[in-house]
């Protein structure tokens, strides 16, 4: 049977559940056999955007411009914009409404044809070595919350540790170790939040030491973030020869690691410049124990070395390094929906090519579907990929006739849920450009924090829904 009007929710509204949304209006369009599509895009925080807008760092806006077009994207859709000759795609934002705890999945299932999880990973993954819940041992992913102004974390942070460690080689430790490297006022014109700012400018620290447990061959870092540490003012780059023995840029195994091995390389006849900050770069370091009475006081590794197959064999000697505070930059985790399978281990929902598993009619995409690695771009062609099992799934007939009518709003509002309208971003995205125009230090825009204040001016745009 051919559906005439295809209802779909998606869950979360970072760039994977937009650019999912995106393109299943477009395919819906393009479709000879597919009527219209409706599409409800439930997001738990109260503004879109999910990691570009609190996981990309402040001092990244070529990235943060991915915002853009994310922004047309949504824009584009809906209603009073279209153009009534393709007036057949409709995205509708609904924010602050989390699924699985103001709505359950259950009732998104038997309302919409298809439910796309796009729920990411937010959280970090867990690291298990002895003192690693010690005060002062931070996960990445909250300290990176912070910086962005996410409303669910506390708005201080300690930064009296004179020393810190930064475990991981992938760009999140890079950018923990360049945002706590950097001097504040080099962050000044950029969206960071006033009261990171004010933290930053208080920071005690001198050293910040990134560990990876392989060899800079193996580093997981893009060539541009690499560079832009050589590029921090006052803040001199500290490498060690001993861990480079045996590693030739020439042979690497594609062209972007060779290009950072170049770089690295380049850093490593650097003499000290005096500077007042230092940023180390530690290779063959897997971490063994965070160690402190009350609180983080040092940190103990095993000097690594390659094995037989490539994978890191303890040597059997023993480093330590006093820190006062450790940031673990191993990598996200999932963030499950409850209601929905979960792999505990990979931290993803178990799913074929995005369908998920047993579970006609429910998908997913982005990192929940595949894990947390990639970059933004990856998430287009993740999107794709689970669309057109999507749309293939409608046009053969798959999907089941929801079983309940009805518009979720009417449900959302019988619950006395303070959802928010895309009407209500524009007004919050107007307000934290104009907040950024009359700062002293002008910029883009300066972010309202506090979950209730964005809400609160937000939801007049509920009454235009
Ligand atoms: P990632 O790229 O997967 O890097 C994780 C790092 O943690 C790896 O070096 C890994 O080492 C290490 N690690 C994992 N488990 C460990 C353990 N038990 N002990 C010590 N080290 C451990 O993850 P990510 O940095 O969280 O980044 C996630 C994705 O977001 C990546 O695709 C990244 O490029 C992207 N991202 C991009 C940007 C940007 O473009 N500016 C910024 C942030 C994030 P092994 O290699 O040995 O496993």
């Amino acid at each position: 049977m051919t559906i005439s009007s295809l209802r779909v929710a998606i869950v979360g509204a970072g760039p994977a559940g937009i650019y999912a949304g995106n393109l299943l209006a477009d395919a819906v369009n393009a479709h000879d056999s597919l009527g219209s599509v409706e599409i409800d895009l439930f997001e738990s925080l109260p503004a879109p955007y999910g990691l570009i807008r609190y996981g990309v760092a402040p001092d990244h806006p070529r990235i943060k411009g991915i915002v853009n077009s994310l922004h047309e994207m949504l824009d584009a859709a809906q209603p009073g914009a279209l153009d009534q000759s393709k007036g057949r795609r409709t995205i509708r934002f609904i924010g602050n409404v989390e699924v699985g705890r103001d709505i359950a999945l259950a009732e998104l299932r038997e309302r919409y044809h298809a439910v796309i999880l796009a729920t990411g990973a937010l959280r970090d993954a867990a690291l298990d070595i002895p003192g690693v819940d010690l005060p002062g041992s931070y996960g990445a992913a909250d300290f990176v919350a912070w910086y962005d102004g996410h409303p669910d974390v506390p708005r201080t942070w300690p930064l009296d540790a004179p020393s810190v460690a930064v475990i991981g080689n992938g760009n999140v430790a890079l950018d923990v170790a360049r945002v706590l490297a950097k001097h504040a006022v080099d962050l000044r014109s950029t969206e960071v939040p006033d009261n990171v700012l004010a933290g930053l400018e208080s920071s005690a620290v001198t050293d910040v030491h990134v560990f990876g447990r392989r060899g800079p061959a193996d580093i997981k870092f893009t060539p541009i973030e690499l560079r832009e540490l050589g590029e921090l003012r006052d803040v001199d780059i500290v490498l060690h020869d001993e861990d480079f023995d045996g590693v030739d840029p020439a042979s690497a195994s594609n062209n972007q690691l060779k290009v950072m091995l170049r770089t690295l390389n380049s850093w490593r006849g650097r003499e000290s410049t005096g500077a007042s900050r230092r940023l180390h770069l530690h290779f063959w370091h897997a971490p063994l124990e965070i160690t402190g009475g009350k609180r983080v006081d040092g940190i103990r590794f095993a000097r690594t070395a390659p094995g037989a197959d490539g994978a890191p064999v303890a040597t059997g000697e023993v480093r330590e390094y006093a820190v006062q505070a450790v940031y673990r930059a191993i990598g996200y985790y999932g963030t499950r929906v409850e209601g929905a399978d979960f792999d505990e281990r990979r931290g993803v929902v178990p799913n074929e090519q995005g369908r998920v598993l047993g579970e006609p009619g429910l998908y997913a995409t982005g990192w929940i579907k595949r894990g947390p690695v990639g970059l933004i771009g990856h998430t287009k062609s993740d999107a794709l990929e689970t669309i057109g099992h999507l749309v293939s799934d409608a046009a053969s007939g798959v999907l089941a006739e929801p079983g309940v009518d009805g518009d979720v709003l009417d449900v959302l509002d019988e619950r006395e849920t303070e959802y928010t309208t895309w009407d209500g971003w524009l007004a919050l995205d107007a307000h934290e450009r104009a907040l950024g125009e009359s700062h002293e230090h002008v910029r883009e825009r300066v972010k309202v924090v506090p979950r209730d204040e964005q809400v609160e001016i937000s939801r007049p745009g509920v009454l235009a829904r």
